[in-house]
This record gives C-alpha cells, structure tokens and sequence, in this order.
C-alpha cells in the first residue's frame, strides 16, 4: 500500500523539479505541476502525501493542457477535471503532466508532440500507448500511481509492457469531466499502480456520479479495497484456449498457464469457452470505424482560431482550418480523420454496419461473463517490441485487439503482471461483467498473492 512515511519526509516542489530535470531525455514528462494553486478542499486523507502524475489530457485550470498536440500548444482550460478534484481532496500532490500519444490515438508512445517515450527498462522497445508517460514515470518508481485514459487498451496493455497494473473501470463510473473526448461511448479514465490494492483503493477514491459528465453512472458496488480478500470464496473463472494461437511469444503463453494453474489449485473453477472467434475477428475495424468517428466529432473544435494554437492569423475560416489541422496534427491523427471521412460519405454505410457488429462483439462477449465470474486472458499477444519491429496493429490477430472488446461494452478490465522483468515482463488480463470491479480486484488481488508466495 502506498508509503506516506516515505513521501511525507520528501519536500515534493523540489523533488518534482528534480524529476523534471532529470527527465529531458526520456520525454515522459511535459511539465510540472504547480500544485500550490488549486485551491481544493480536503475531503479525507486517504492519499495524504501522496504525488501523481496526470497524462496531458486532462483538463487543469489555468495550466497549459495540449494533450500532446501542437493545435493545442498554449491551451489553458477555465476548469479542473473531476478525477484531478478528487485525488487533491483526498489528501494527493498532483506533481506532474505526462506526456502521450498525440490526442491519445495511438498505441506506441511515439506519436506525441513532445517526443518518443520509450520503455524506460529498454529504449530499444516501446513503452506502449497511448498513456506512454503516465506508465513510465510508475514503472521508474518516480511515483506510486498516475492517471492515464484507456478507450482501446491504453493503460492496460503499456502496463503489461513495463510489468505494472494498469485498471480501467466500467465506463461511467467514473467522470470523464474534464478529460479530453477521443471516442466517448470507449473513453476511460484509467490509472497506473505498482499493486492491487493501491489501484483498488483509486477507485474508492474515484468512482462517484458527477452531474458535469453527462455520461455519468451510479453503482452501487464499493468498499473495493475494504472488500477486497477473497476469504473462502470459490470463483468460476472463464478461459478461452482458442486464443492461445494468437500468442507470440513463449514467455506470455507460459505465465498464463501459470496463472491458471495457480488458481486452479487455490480451489477456483476455471471454465472452458469456445466463443465465435469470428465475431471478435471485427473489433479492430469496428473500434476503428467507431472511435474515428466519434474522435472526428469531439475534436472538431480543434479549427486553430477558437483556442490553442493561432497558426495564420487574419485568414479566412476555411484557410486558417486547414493550415491549422495540417500543421497542428501529426500522421496518426490526420489517418484516424481520414477513415471517419470514409466511414461517413461511403455508401457502404460503413458506421452503421460497424454499430451493428459491436452489438454482436458485446452479446458475445456478455454471453460468457453472465456465466462466470471473470473472464482471465492474457493482457497481450507480445513481449514489449522493438521499436524498429512493431507489431501493434494486425486485425486478423484477435487476442491483440481482446481489450477494446472491454472498451466495447463497458467493462472492468485489469492489467496484472505475471513475471516483472523490465520490458520483457508478462502480463494477464482479468475482466467481468460492467458493474462487476469488486469481482476483478478481488481475484486480482488473490492472484498477485498467489504469484508472489
Ligand atoms: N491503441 C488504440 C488506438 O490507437 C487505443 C488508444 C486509447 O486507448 N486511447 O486507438
């Protein structure tokens, strides 16, 4: 559990300035955090003391915000995000903003604004994205916990490419207030810790109706970290062996089995399933055809003239745009604009077949967690790769692209690692129904136990 002793003796202002100094080369972070300005009332001292870092895409008052973009460069937003709101009044000293994979598309770490991030154990292998910095500076031990977004996988699979827990919640329970829309109906606030109950606890600390996010929901499931010993319980715990020949790498195949194995002599039942793989085939392309869109939608208020970056003044509307959005975005962006075109004047009526499958992902999917518990795969197909050799994107690869299905229909989904080597650590990934987090951090929690004796 987070150390207060520790950080309580640390004179935080200067120790984050340390940090940012030492940090030039490795780009994981974009700026300090002047965390004497936010005048926010204290609630509890559930993280009294402790520093975070928070990726750039979270809104904070009055303090540069670009989210990695340079049609951002210069923004500062009238108001603080809710997720930032909570952390200080629980007592938490928000130290640093992380840098990201341009506007959060992206899975790398290397298409930020601000320079690649590497994996910080190897510089020769990805860090992973989009939460490329906030996985960092956790991994590094720079800090205990940080805050990223996840709408296709990304906290948990860089997690699992620096061997740390990476959790996002069921969408909703958390507020996205402030966080910068990329595809609403995937977007997640997501964070990274270094053990189950720390991330745990976040979510005490986090989950909470917030009438400023319109997509706001109530739960009625809490008391995660007080709740979180599995005592005598007996999970059913569902496997898919079919996905095993997606798994690259020898290391990822084995920890599974390790982890399977581990269980089922603690006593749980682990289940056999053999869902239409074929479905599961689409989620690529139907996250993609979805989030785009969506992501076109949300950022059209990227033109250059209302904030941000004024790259030509005194132009027309449509010249200025253009200069703007060439110059503000990079590749990864303009791709993600161009399919939501695609999707949107093809008369394939691409968006609305895409609609269609994702509701065949989601009852397929939901058809086997209403049978069990959780659901345990592994986080990722790979070892963390080169970066002269990257593996991200193959849409015939259906456990590469298995998180964004938690994207798809809402729910729980949690990084937790196996073996933590550095950039070859290993990582398996525990899901359950939406509403149902109480039930993934307990076997999570059960699991790491197990791993660690
Ligand atoms: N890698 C995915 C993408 O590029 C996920 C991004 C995310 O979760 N923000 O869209």
């Amino acid at each position: 559990m987070f150390n207060k002793e520790k950080w309580k003796k640390i004179n935080l202002a200067f120790y984050r300035d340390e940090v940012i100094k030492s940090k030039k080369e490795d780009h994981s972070i974009i700026e300090a955090i002047d965390f004497t300005k936010f005048k926010i009332e204290k609630k509890s001292q559930l993280l009294d003391g402790i520093p975070f870092g928070i990726k750039d895409n979270f809104s904070l008052e009055d303090t540069n915000t670009s989210s990695a973009s340079k049609i951002l460069k210069g923004f500062k937003p009238n108001y603080t995000s809710t997720v930032f709101k909570k952390l200080v009044s629980n007592g938490a000293i928000p130290i640093l903003k992380t840098n990201l994979d341009e506007l959060a598309m992206g899975g790398t770490g290397l298409t930020s604004n601000h320079g690649p991030v590497y994996n910080p154990f190897n510089k020769e292998h990805i860090a992973g994205g989009s939460s490329s910095g906030s996985n960092y500076i956790v991994a590094d031990g720079t800090v205990p916990f940080s805050i990223g977004s996840d709408t296709g996988d990304s906290v948990r699979k860089p997690a699992a490419y620096t061997g740390v827990i990476g959790y996002k919640p069921t969408w909703g329970i958390v507020s996205r207030y402030g966080l910068f829309d990329f595809a609403p109906t995937w977007d997640t606030v997501g964070w990274f810790t270094n053990n189950v109950k720390e991330s745990a606890l976040l979510l005490d600390v986090l989950q909470g109706y917030d009438s400023l996010d319109a997509s706001s929901l109530h739960s009625t499931d809490k008391n995660f970290l007080e709740e979180i010993n599995l005592e005598n319980e007996k999970y059913k715990i569902s496997i898919i062996p079919e996905l095993e020949k997606y798994i690259k790498d020898d290391e990822v195949r084995n920890d599974y089995h390790k982890a399977i194995d581990l269980l089922k002599k603690d006593g749980h039942e682990i289940i056999e399933f053999k869902p239409n793989l074929k479905i599961f085939e689409s989620t690529l392309i139907v996250y993609r055809i979805v989030s785009s869109l969506e992501a076109f939608t949300c950022n059209s208020n990227l033109t250059g003239f209302l904030f941000g970056n004024n790259f030509k003044k005194d132009v027309g509307y449509l010249e200025g745009l253009n200069e703007a959005r060439t110059k503000g975005f990079n590749y990864e962006v303009k791709k993600r604009f161009l399919w939501s075109q695609e999707a949107r004047y093809s008369k394939e009526k691409y968006y609305l077949k895409a609609l269609k499958i994702r509701r065949l992902i989601n009852d397929e999917i939901n058809k086997i967690l209403e049978k069990v518990d959780v659901l345990l795969i592994p986080t990722t197909t790979d070892l963390s790769s080169n970066i002269n050799n990257l593996n991200t994107f193959d849409s015939k690869n259906v456990l590469n692209n298995f998180l964004t299905i938690f994207n798809s229909n809402g729910s729980p989904s949690l990084s937790l690692p196996i073996t933590k080597k550095g950039h070859q650590s290993t990582s398996v990934n525990i899901s359950s129904l939406p509403f149902q987090d109480k039930k993934v951090f307990k076997l999570a929690n059960r699991l790491e136990e197990l791993n660690e004796k």
